[in-house]
């Protein structure tokens, strides 16, 4: 991609400027973490939850990319032995059991189930209740999924972001729920959770976060996934990985 971006602006007045690439949930990271007036926060995960479901993480000031660019694809973390089938080939995977498609009932011909995020929005309203059920399910697994990445990081904020964080509520109150019952249940405190401060933009803020990253942070290492946040060579670019 950055190769093919590359080619497209060259002689015209962008050439040759400096591209980097990244997955959209690292880049949301990198925007909570740069654009922050505050205090730092670190360690600071970011889960974007979409279609699929993954996440950014920043440690000491660092975006944890990982030896083959992979960290932070908490979306297929197995939360179910045998559970529904996933994207990526496996079965339950958290991303089977949080994402999107986990609140799209398969239809039946009678009583087909909803086909959009819109229409579980409309359908919540409504007061359907198989969606409710679908939505308060994916919302303990998002739980169940936020307890497992607290445990692994000790973070200091997780932030949650993507389309389906806009179901509010009915999807955040159970996985709040879950996780803070986890945490009490060993007598801990909650780790603080908040959503995204740039709701729909997070991605695009997150865009300008990693160019200012890149920048002004000294390289690291290019290494495994830290290459891959280059695209000046097609050799760094391969092992870019996008999430939906
Ligand atoms: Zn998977």
């Amino acid at each position: 991609m950055g190769q093919l971006l590359a080619e497209k602006l060259d002689g015209g007045p962008l050439s040759g400027i400096p591209l980097f690439l990244q997955n959209e949930a690292d880049v949301a990271a990198l925007g909570e973490m740069e654009f922050n007036a505050g205090a730092p926060v670190d360690p600071l995960l970011y889960v974007s939850i979409n279609q699929g479901v993954g996440a950014g993480v920043i440690v000491g000031d660092r975006l944890l990319t990982g030896a083959r660019g992979f960290a932070g694809e908490v979306g297929h973390m197995i939360l179910q032995i045998d559970g529904p089938l996933c994207s990526c080939g496996r079965r339950g995977c958290a991303e089977a059991l949080i994402g999107m498609r986990a609140m799209l009932r398969p239809g039946e011909a009678e009583e087909p189930g909803p086909h959009s995020l819109p229409d579980i929005r409309g359908r919540l309203i409504d007061g359907d209740r198989k969606t409710a059920k679908a939505v308060e399910s994916a919302g303990r697994y998002l739980g169940v999924l936020l307890q497992n990445l607290a445990t692994a990081y000790d973070p200091a904020c997780i932030v949650l972001g993507g389309s389906v964080v806009e179901l509010g509520d009915a999807f955040l109150d159970p996985a709040l729920t879950t996780l803070n019952e986890y945490a009490g249940a060993a007598g801990l405190a909650p780790t603080p959770v908040r959503t995204s401060r740039f709701g729909a933009d997070a991605v695009a803020a997150g865009a300008a976060a990693l160019a200012r990253y890149r920048v002004t942070r000294p390289q690291l290492p290019l290494a495994g996934g830290g290459a891959r946040a280059s695209a000046t060579t097609p050799a760094e670019s391969e092992g870019e990985e996008t999430s939906l």
